[in-house]
């Protein structure tokens, strides 16, 4: 989603440009996420603070954390940083500068979704966060208002009642909601990135496959080999996603990044929900797709190659089956990616500190597919020298040098 964006809005500005994947693009983190493009996501999802959360985590309790020991051991010291910057006065620094990106999300999306003719795709329903005890309601809903007077998200506070008489299939017994009413649903998230690709490609773009591990610098800007040859350029965005770490690694940086990688698996209830449905008290999400309806797990701490445990799948997949009735699980291997993270929550966007006419935009974490479109508007706005969209600052990579 990020690189795909930016290479239309660099296309958008004049310049000419080649979008390079290793796959097609939308076939990575950007195909299997939860599809939402979450204009209420107002706070990037810090590491928590309370003791209980942490006991759970480090004992790999529950659907909502799940570790692996090397996965802790290589990604140690950016995790401390994230546990470090995850604490109150951290945490609203970040929230400050997340928030006047996000505040562009559904604005960016919406005239792309448009031109590339994916209005099929795209539900305007909201995202409910269920919960299963009236305390845990209360304090999400006082939550709520906070935001909703901060930053303008709105929700609703919805009953035991409104919520049954909204999504019918959902069994009685939860204690209510809070339904933000601005982000929209994706049914294909891989999809959405496809079309805007085929878009890319439509107004002029070319799009090859090579790999960045043969990014070099050149006389007259970068080089790059594909399947049809090499490829210059005067300026280079390295959009990769959870790879992105790898790759700038061999150019001599060492952010603060790491991954926390996520699961879906699709079932077949017999009744599918409206909109997509949080479930706050245990951490996972259900979201109706084309395919059927797509259960998403949360944060698996471990190498993004390492062979996948989809341990929180089953943990979350008992939870649901006590929210619905889910049905059978889709005849297909659990899905696995990887949310792009950096320790402190906010994405790296903009010029390579020592490289002239290299860019980054990678790090988006949970919300990748949410901020593409107003992270490559950005980058492109910086590469043409053109007033940005916000002030780049917060995320400029040389905050890391
Ligand atoms: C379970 C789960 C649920 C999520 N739900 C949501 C959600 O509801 N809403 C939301 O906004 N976000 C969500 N996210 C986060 C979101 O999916 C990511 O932040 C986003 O997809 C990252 O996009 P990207 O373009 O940076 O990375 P990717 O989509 O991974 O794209 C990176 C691209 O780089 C290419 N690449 C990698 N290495 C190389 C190389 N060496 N050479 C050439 N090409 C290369 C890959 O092939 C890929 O196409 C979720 C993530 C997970 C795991």
């Amino acid at each position: 989603m990020v690189g795909t964006c930016t290479a239309l809005h660099l296309q958008q500005r004049g310049f000419e440009v080649c979008l390079v994947d290793r796959r097609r693009p939308g076939e990575e983190t950007s195909f299997g996420n939860a599809g939402l493009i979450q204009r209420e996501a107002v706070e990037p999802y810090p590491f928590p603070q309370d003791p209980a959360s942490v006991a759970n985590a480090l004992l790999g309790r529950g659907a909502a954390v799940n570790w692996h020991a090397r996965g802790l051991w290589q990604m140690g010291r950016p995790l401390l940083g994230y546990w470090r910057a995850s604490r109150p006065a951290g945490h609203a620094r970040a929230t400050a500068a997340y928030s006047r990106l996000i505040a562009h999300a559904i604005d960016e999306h919406a005239p792309l979704i448009a031109a590339a003719g994916a209005e099929d795709l795209v539900v305007r329903e909201g995202y409910r966060f269920v919960f299963r005890s009236a305390g845990a309601l209360d304090a999400a809903a006082r939550r709520a208002q906070d935001l909703q007077q901060q930053f303008g998200v709105r929700h609703t506070v919805e009953t035991p009642e409104a919520l049954a008489q909204a999504e019918p299939a959902l069994r009685a017994g939860l204690a209510g909601a809070v339904r933000w009413l601005d982000p929209w649903a994706v049914r294909d998230p891989g999809a959405l990135v496809q079309r805007y690709a085929a878009l890319f490609v439509q107004r002029g773009g070319a799009l090859l496959e090579g790999d960045a591990a043969t990014l070099r610098a050149t006389a007259n800007g970068w080089a790059l080999k594909t399947t049809v040859g090499t490829v210059g350029a005067a300026q280079a965005v390295l959009a990769l996603g959870p790879w992105s770490g790898d790759a700038i690694r061999g150019l001599g940086y060492r952010f603060p990044l790491f991954v926390k990688r996520g699961y879906h698996q699709h079932y077949h209830p017999p009744a599918l929900l409206g909109c997509p449905v949080f479930d706050a008290e245990r951490g996972y999400v259900l979201a109706p797709m084309q395919r059927g309806l797509r259960l998403t797990t949360g944060a698996e701490f471990a190498p993004v190659d390492a062979p996948a445990t989809p341990v929180q799948l089953a943990r979350a997949e008992a939870s649901a089956r006590e929210l619905l009735d889910l049905g059978k699980p889709a005849d297909e291997p659990p899905w696995l990616g990887a949310r792009p993270c950096t320790a402190d929550m906010l994405p790296v966007i903009g010029p390579a500190p020592r490289h002239p006419g290299l860019w980054f935009n990678f790090g988006h974490a949970h919300q990748g597919f949410t901020l593409g479109p107003v992270s490559g508007l950005l980058v492109a706005q910086m590469v043409s020298g053109q007033p940005t969209v916000v002030d780049p600052a917060p995320y400029l990579p040389a905050r890391f040098c």
